[in-house]
């Protein structure tokens, strides 16, 4: 069996559009979404995310601003620009990228974002709002991937969905997703004593771990859907995920590519994001008679 490719690119692509289409819904109202990104110091790796989601801003009629601060910015400073932002109106998200500098509490930091304006999802408010059920903002990542299950017309309602990894941004948070469309879920970590006794039981695998070949093909049930969101590097410096694609795109009925799958969903669900923070922050439209 040859599994059947979910594109993310050929997905965001299409959810693009739509937040195209929002933002111009928006204009007419005098409302142009913003997103400001802040990247403190000189992460290579930092450097390319926040350009990407600046164009990804430009290309889809978002307004943007990237504020570039030096590596010995205090953590007051950081503040007190965080509370800046809250304060904009023209700013409807604030995405502050990670790793901060080891001087600077980064859990603090995103804590003093506005929970409405949390596009990234990493506040304790928006876990709890997901925890909860309540209206917030979903970290991207997670989101992206829920949003290709439902692309593939994958019912969730009494399946075995199995997460491998814990993370607040990944893991956790996927896991509670899945659990809201009544998935049967199973969490896996560095401690699981046998993961493939887990993985073998699901109907969905979602490897969010950081290590190549965590998921090989004897771990797979026959026609399980198979979500890589690793982003590792192959002897050959070559891009890869947690999943030994080759080996498993045989035995699965499903599976995400890396590059080209979760990857370029997470940059579309921070435009998402930012819209919707937009959508709720402006003003309803006046009644006419
Ligand atoms: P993380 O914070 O390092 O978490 C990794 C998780 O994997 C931890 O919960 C860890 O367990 C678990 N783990 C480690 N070794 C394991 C093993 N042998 N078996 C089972 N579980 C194991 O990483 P993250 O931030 O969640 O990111 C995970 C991966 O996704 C990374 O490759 C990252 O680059 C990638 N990522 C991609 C995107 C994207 O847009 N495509 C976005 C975010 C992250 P413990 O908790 O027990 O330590």
């Amino acid at each position: 069996m040859t599994a059947q490719l979910i594109d993310g690119n050929a997905l965001s692509r299409t959810l693009r559009t739509e937040v195209a289409q929002r933002a111009a819904a928006l204009k007419i109202r005098g409302v142009v979404p913003g997103l400001a990104v802040v990247l403190v110091g000189e992460n290579p790796a930092s450097q390319v995310y926040v350009r990407n989601k600046v164009k990804a801003c430009a290309d889809n009629g978002l307004h943007s601003v990237l504020e570039q601060y030096p590596s010995d910015l205090s953590e007051a400073d950081l503040l007190a620009r965080v509370e800046a932002l809250n304060n904009d109106p023209a700013i409807h998200g604030i995405l502050v990228q990670l790793p901060l500098p080891p001087h600077i509490d980064a859990q603090k930091v995103i804590e003093a974002i506005a929970p409405a304006k949390d596009v990234d999802g990493f506040h304790v408010a928006s876990a709890g709002a997901l925890m909860t059920g309540l209206p917030g903002f979903w970290p991207c990542t997670p989101y992206g991937c829920m949003k290709m299950l439902e692309s593939i017309g994958f019912q969730l309602r009494g399946k075995h969905a199995v997460v491998i990894g814990r993370s607040n941004i990944v893991g956790k948070p996927m896991a509670l997703m899945l659990l809201a469309e009544s998935a049967t879920v199973t969490i896996c970590h560095s401690a699981t004593a046998d993961l493939g006794t887990m993985t073998r039981q699901a109907d969905v695998i979602v490897a969010a771990v950081g290590k190549r070949n965590v998921l090989t093909a004897d771990m797979v049930k026959p026609g399980a859907v198979v979500i890589d969101v690793g982003m590792n590097r192959n002897e050959e410096g070559k891009l890869c995920g947690d999943v030994d694609f080759d080996g498993v795109k045989e035995v699965a009925g499903w599976i995400t590519p890396v590059p080209g799958g979760v990857g370029p969903m997470t940059i579309t669900m921070l435009l998402v994001n930012t819209v919707e923070a937009a959508e709720r922050a402006a003003p309803s439209l006046a009644l006419t008679a």
